[in-house]
């Protein structure tokens, strides 16, 4: 068996951003993904615009992440300074980024297990059409999302909330296309009590409401769906629209029934929103649904107990670390796993918090990081740093952080902090 210096395990934004960097530096590097392309969320669950990645006017997060930003602008899946991109572009984007820096990758490919000796990861197992095969590496990254390497080399986690573990609401995006937007922002700006928000600016257009359509659906059809708005953004193009609307309630992303329940849910529920849409709503009528997410969008798994846990009062009140690692601003936004609520606690305009290195390191195990939504945050503080940006951050560092603790032979809790801050400048000043 080949032994790798590094292996990355799951090709979400975090993924492809750790094993691009690592590679950067001249590591080793495979990278193994389940689907059939890399993006992970931003892609097999088709979620965009990416959530806001300033302070202000203070740009947080560059380097892998700016450069997607760029291919996806050369290639037409974004629009100059627009937050909101293509999913399709992006997949494309993604193979040609891994493919430019020479990252080696396995997609179909799924973890299942890990062999562990003491406290060092020796390899870990996959399944694939292949079969079961085991692949040996110095370190690993886990971008699982799920930190499923993590868990099953034997990390402690939590699940959900500190009051009864339950997980963030699920959605199923889909798009809908052939969307006349004029008409559509036309006949919601007639009443605009009808709506939270109507806004058309540099990312597109964004609306949320269409409550008193919903109360009369409810009337009439089996409209069920626990949200009493609908809300949808524009993509890189006006007339085709994500919606962010559909919500699974007491589900988790670490049970198959469950999944299999929010994927069926999200479907209906996808289908009863674009039919009161198409019948209710002046620009849709000829519109049609082009495409519903490869895989329901998971907000919250697990989240490992590593050597720093991050807290919703570090978000709200932009705590800053020696050890940043990466930066955000986005606030505690979490939907209600029981019903169609949800909470959004702001930080105060302009500001930001940092993320430590800490907050990536599994405790008691010295070969590993972990990358994404799931690092050591508690319920609140992964409902900040959860968005793609971060998440692409995270991930960068955590790359560069393996590929020096290979090359210096040092653990993660002994590396030099400041060696790794010299390699993701542009994500952590400025
Ligand atoms: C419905 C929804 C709406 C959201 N809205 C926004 C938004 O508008 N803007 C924003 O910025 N953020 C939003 N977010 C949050 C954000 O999209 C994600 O949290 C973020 O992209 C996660 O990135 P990641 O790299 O940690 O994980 P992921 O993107 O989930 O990547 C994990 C990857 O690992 C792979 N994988 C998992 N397990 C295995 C395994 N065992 N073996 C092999 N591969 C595996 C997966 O297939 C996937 O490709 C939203 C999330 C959801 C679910």
């Amino acid at each position: 068996m080949m032994n790798r210096q590094i292996i990355v395990v799951g090709g979400g934004m975090s993924g492809v951003a750790a094993a691009i960097a690592a590679k950067k530096q001249g590591a080793d590097t495979l990278l193994f993904e389940r689907y059939g392309f890399f993006g992970g969320t931003s892609t097999a669950s088709m979620v965009s615009p990416f959530m806001s990645f300033s302070a202000g006017n203070k740009q947080l997060v560059y380097g892998v992440f700016q450069e997607i930003l760029d291919q996806l602008l050369k290639y037409g899946g974004r629009k100059a300074g627009s937050r909101a991109f293509d999913s399709e572009t992006l997949k494309f984007v993604l193979y040609d980024l891994l493919d430019k820096y020479k990252v080696d990758y396995l997609l179909h490919t799924y973890l299942t297990g890990v062999v562990r000796e003491g406290n060092l990861i020796k390899e870990i197992i996959t399944e694939s059409k292949n079969g079961q095969e085991h692949f040996a590496a110095d370190f690993f990254v886990d971008t699982s999302a799920d930190a499923d390497l993590a868990a099953k080399a034997g990390v402690e986690f939590e699940v959900g909330r500190e009051k009864d573990g339950l997980t963030q609401a699920m959605t199923l995006m889909f798009r809908i296309a052939n969307v006349k937007m004029k008409e559509v922002l036309e006949y919601c700006r007639k009443n605009p009590e009808n709506y939270s928000f109507i806004e058309e600016d540099i990312n597109g257009v964004s609306i949320a409401g269409f409550k008193k359509e919903i109360e009369e659906e409810r009337q009439i059809t089996k409209f069920d769906n626990p949200l009493d708005y609908i809300f949808f953004v524009t993509t890189h193009r006006d007339d085709l629209v994500i919606v962010n609307t559909t919500r699974s309630l007491r589900v988790s992303g670490l049970s198959n029934v469950d999944l299999s329940r929010a994927q069926s849910e999200g479907h209906h529920n996808a289908w009863q929103i674009y039919e009161l849409l198409k019948k209710r709503i002046p620009g849709f009528e000829d519109s049609y649904i082009s495409n519903t997410a490869t895989q329901v969008g998971v907000r919250e798994t697990r989240r490992i107990i590593g050597e720093y846990t991050m807290t919703g009062i570090d978000i709200v009140s932009a705590k800053k670390f020696d050890d940043v690692i990466a930066r955000g601003s986005y606030p505690i936004d979490i939907h209600d796993p029981t019903g169609g609520g949800g909470q959004m606690i702001r930080l105060k305009e302009g500001e930001y918090y940092d993320i430590p290195f800490r907050s990536l390191i599994p405790k008691n195990i010295n070969n590993l990081l972990v990358a994404g939504r799931c690092i050591s945050a508690t319920h609140e503080a992964q409902a900040s740093i959860r968005i793609t940006a971060t998440c692409t951050a995270m991930g960068e560092a955590a790359g560069n952080a393996a590929a020096l603790c290979v090359k210096n032979n040092v653990t993660p809790v002994n590396l030099d902090i400041k060696e790794l801050q010299k390699y993701i400048t542009s994500n952590i000043s400025g």
